[in-house]
């Protein structure tokens, strides 16, 4: 029988950590998000990052800005960098095309970037000494330690490479001890790389991408792709319960969005526990890689 991967289980753990040692600290955790423009899917996001937050006991504020208040935005960031009241920052994703993405996430700083995408915290995790790592590849990984403790000497595919998503989660698993195949857009013929690998992650959004009968006995496959057709949301990959070669499998919806969320959440209570000096709570500390 394939052992289906949900996320709620980490995120109902997460959840209570977070109310039980938000409430050892002076003020509820903060996290301020800035949202450009009125792309729907970040709408839902950010409301559904906000309503989390609220519900452990946390305080979100969303600011919105148009698509040509580049110096309002600008500005909103460097005065949130300095307000000790917000204690995490996200500049939601994807910004539209004439916003310098990079330059704006480095107003954030490191220490309240808990979407981990500074270039501070990208290069932590890349010498191996992570300080804030995104949370969806923290997800994958919590995931991934749900099927197996220990994964070092297991063969890993992760499809796609984005700075979000696919890239960190190959630095992670490599900083596992994994073998990491890492395939793009340029990849030639995906399902001839599918054989021989123990974990395949696909990071990418384009339903159908991946079939788990090209997948080996006993792989474990973890879903990042979500994509809405027809008011419906289908993932990359295909499998179903008659797939009984392999082991495990992450289900969208469901399957990895819960564990972000979970993360995010985590991080920013990792936040404010460092802002104000006290030291990671045991069980906290160990739910990161
Ligand atoms: P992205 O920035 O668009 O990156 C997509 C990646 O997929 C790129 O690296 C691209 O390669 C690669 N790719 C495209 N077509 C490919 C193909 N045919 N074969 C192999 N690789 C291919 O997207 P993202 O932000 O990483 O997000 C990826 C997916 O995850 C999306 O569906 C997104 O909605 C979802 N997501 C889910 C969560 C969650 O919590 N569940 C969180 C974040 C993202 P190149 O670099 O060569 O272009």
């Amino acid at each position: 029988m394939i052992n289906v991967l949900y996320g709620d289980d980490i995120l109902n753990h997460v959840q209570a950590l977070c109310k039980k040692h938000g409430a050892c600290l002076s003020t509820p955790p903060h996290l301020h998000i800035f949202q450009v423009g009125n792309y729907p899917p970040s709408t839902v996001y950010v409301n559904h990052k906000k309503k989390v937050a609220e519900n452990i006991g946390f305080k979100a504020t969303i600011q919105p800005f148009d698509e040509h208040e580049k110096n309002a935005l600008t500005e909103a960031l460097k005065n949130a960098a300095h307000d000790s009241n917000v204690h995490g920052m996200i500049l939601q994703l994807p910004l539209p095309n004439h916003f310098n993405q990079q330059k704006l996430l480095e107003l954030i700083p490191p220490h309240k970037d808990v979407d981990g995408l500074t270039i501070t915290n990208a290069g932590k995790l890349y010498v191996n000494t992570p300080h804030f790592i995104p949370c969806t590849p923290l997800g994958v990984m919590a995931l991934l330690r749900n099927w197996r403790q220990k994964l070092h000497g297991l063969n890993a595919l992760v499809v796609g490479r984005s700075p979000l998503v696919g890239r960190p989660l190959s630095i992670l698993l490599q900083n596992a001890g994994c073998t990491v195949t890492v395939a793009t857009s340029h990849t030639k013929d995906l399902n001839a790389i599918l054989p021989h690998k123990d974990i395949v992650i696909s990071c990418v959004g384009k339903p159908g991408l991946i079939n788990a009968k090209h997948c080996q006995p006993g792989a474990c496959l973890i879903d990042v792709g979500i994509i809405k057709e027809k008011g419906k949301l289908f993932g990359d990959i295909v499998w179903c319960a008659q797939d009984v070669h392999i082991s495990a499998a992450s289900p969208v919806p469901g399957g990895v969005g819960p564990t972000t969320i979970a993360f995010l959440m985590l991080n920013l209570l990792k936040a404010a526990f460092e802002q104000e000096g006290k030291p990671l709570p045991k069980d906290m500390a160990a739910l990161y890689p």
